[in-house]
């Protein structure tokens, strides 16, 4: 063979190869660890939520799932890490209605479109949102924190996981209906905000009740109302907002598994079904209920849902957020 026809067939095999290996890296797909990531400390309800289902998955998936918590900005840093990442379906994102609906809203220069640069895989959850504070805050009742809001606005502190989190977001729709503006303390997550509820360092906050449920249980901190039309089967004793006198506050949030844009179509399918097989656990559903999750129908589960979810999403809370800074 002449050096010219063996480059020619060392060439060939070359392509030969790149061509047959596009379907099979779809085909064996995952052939090593899956990093999902958690854009919030761990210990919160993001982290927990992605840790419950994702143990699941990595069982089906044949593959072991890490969890890696990427924090800041309200979850947009590392919901921007899982934008730009390689999209072959090693890493994914379990964003939430904040990271992946308001944050555009509320940041201009955000460095990601959660409508075109992810592929949406699969719902996860939806969790209320409740109404928390330190133990010793006075008000019995959530008539009488919504009087004591209004009367002590400038001295209260209200934890949130940043601006865009969920945590931020369903307090700024209390805030503006109860007409205050207190003081935001900023985590990087609602698990270290929780601590510092549960240790009196901070006043208030809103949090899915997932986070919440452990702590009520445990008597560490009160729940005054929760944001739904009825009361949580996870939370019998708290009622809801409209029980409470302010039926106009209603709020809830949702997790949901991302891929970056352009992750192969057969890979999102595997992962949504992995995701969809976890749903239908009976260890995962009981947990998920008794942290007060709804599990996703069916029908929500799909990966063309969430895509229309993400939009519908973006522009409720567009009418609502303004641009911070
Ligand atoms: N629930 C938090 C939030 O968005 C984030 C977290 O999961 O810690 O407010």
């Amino acid at each position: 063979m002449t050096g010219f026809n063996r480059r020619t067939a060392v060439a060939t095999l070359g392509a030969l190869a790149m061509l047959s290996a596009v379907p099979a890296l779809a085909q064996d797909y995952p052939t090593r660890a899956i990093t999902i990531i958690v854009p919030f400390a761990a210990g919160g309800p993001t982290d927990v939520v992605t840790r419950l289902v994702s143990e699941h998955m990595s069982k089906t998936l044949g593959q072991p799932i890490v969890v890696e918590n990427v924090v800041g900005a309200g979850g947009t840093t590392g919901a921007t890490r899982a934008a730009r990442a390689t999209n072959d379906g090693y890493t994914l994102i379990m964003g939430h209605v904040g990271t992946h609906a308001a944050s555009v809203a509320l940041y201009p220069k955000l460095a990601y479109d959660p409508r075109t640069d992810f592929e949406p895989i699969a719902l996860i959850n939806g969790a209320a949102i409740v109404v928390a504070a330190k133990k010793d805050l006075p008000p019995k009742d959530f008539k009488e924190f919504v009087a004591y809001l209004k009367a002590n606005e400038a001295k209260l502190n209200q934890a949130h996981a940043g601006v865009g989190a969920v945590s931020y977001i369903t307090c700024e729709l209390l805030n503006g209906i109860v007409g205050i503006k207190p003081v935001g303390v900023p985590f990087q997550g609602t698990g270290p905000a929780m601590n510092a509820l549960v240790a009196g360092q901070v006043d208030y906050m809103c949090d899915q009740i997932t986070n919440v449920v452990p702590q009520v249980n445990g008597g560490t901190i009160k729940a005054y109302a929760v944001a739904i039309p009825e009361r949580s089967a996870s939370l019998p004793d708290t009622p809801t907002s409209a029980e409470g006198g302010l039926p106009s506050y209603q709020a809830s949030a949702w997790n949901a598994l991302f891929a970056p844009k352009g992750t192969p179509k057969a890979i999102v399918e595997k992962l949504n079904a992995a995701a969809a097989k976890a749903l239908d656990d009976e260890k995962v559903i009981a947990r998920m209920k008794e942290l007060g999750n709804d599990i996703p129908k069916p029908e929500q589960r799909k990966s063309e849902a969430l895509g229309k979810l993400v939009k519908d999403e973006v522009e409720k809370w567009g009418k609502f957020l303004k641009p911070v800074g």
